[in-house]
């Protein structure tokens, strides 16, 4: 049996190196104060934390965006709230900004009443970095092909649920985002990857990107780009969009 004193000076040793274990070189500085935003629920969209980059919320229209096409303004719906709409026919939109390692937070909602039958009626999707897809459909009740549901890196990672909201209610898509990193030769070391968190349950862990998903908007090596959403002829709704540079 050790004598009380080794203990209590075997303790006083840990407490110590404990204590200089506290401090570690690059970690002196406490992390920024962050207000965080309200969660969005089935009947009303959410709000943006303090420091996020607000791409749709109330009063900032479609500012931060525009035609893919062109340079001209997005001319999909919104009201002074910060509920948008697609409008089926006016193309992509894309934002004015470029992205790299981010988390995308994106609501979205099938309006109520619409008819979803597989791929038709209730697609549009969210395009990273303007090359990778996480699909968005009216998954609610309603089959398709597993890499072309809702939460799939579109044709290449099928997710891993589906907690899809009926018509008519709010989807929160949360996409912690890392870009490929490349070699001063332009070489790429590693490739994008992906989580994705739906209505708070993980659909895509970390998952690996191959590349440029199809029909994205963007190819060729980047680290980083601006947010596509899809204009895929369905009136698909949208609200509290932000990204949060990593
Ligand atoms: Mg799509």
């Amino acid at each position: 049996m050790p004598h009380l004193k080794q203990v209590l000076a075997g303790s006083i040793v840990v407490g110590l190196l404990s204590s200089v274990a506290l401090v570690t070189a690059g970690q002196e500085e406490l992390p920024p104060v962050v207000t965080p935003g309200l969660p969005g629920l089935p009947d009303r969209p959410g709000t943006a934390p303090s420091d996020a980059v607000v791409l749709l919320g109330p009063g900032t229209g479609w500012k931060a965006w525009r035609r893919s096409a062109d340079t001209e303004p997005s001319e999909w719906i919104v009201d002074a709230d910060g509920i948008g709409q697609v409008k089926p026919g006016k193309g992509n939109i894309r934002t004015r900004d470029e992205f790299g390692d981010c988390h995308i937070h994106v609501e979205w909602q099938v309006p109520e009443g619409r008819e979803c039958n597989g791929q038709s009626g209730c697609n549009s999707g969210v395009y990273v970095m303007g090359r990778y897809e996480v699909q968005i459909l009216g998954a609610f009740d309603n089959d398709t092909y597993p890499g072309g549901t809702a939460g799939a890196w579109y044709n290449q990672h099928v997710p891993l649920a589906n907690p899809c909201r009926p018509p008519g209610e709010w989807n929160t898509y949360d996409i912690i985002f890392r870009a490929p990193r490349f070699d001063a030769n332009g070489k790429q070391l590693e490739p994008p990857m992906g989580t994705v968190i739906f209505n708070g349950v993980v659909v895509q862990n970390n998952a690996i990107i191959k590349g440029p998903t199809g029909s994205s908007m963007l190819k060729g090596p980047a680290s980083k780009g601006p947010l596509f959403l899809q204009d895929h002829s369905d009136p698909i709704r949208f609200a509290n969009i932000w990204v949060r540079p990593l």
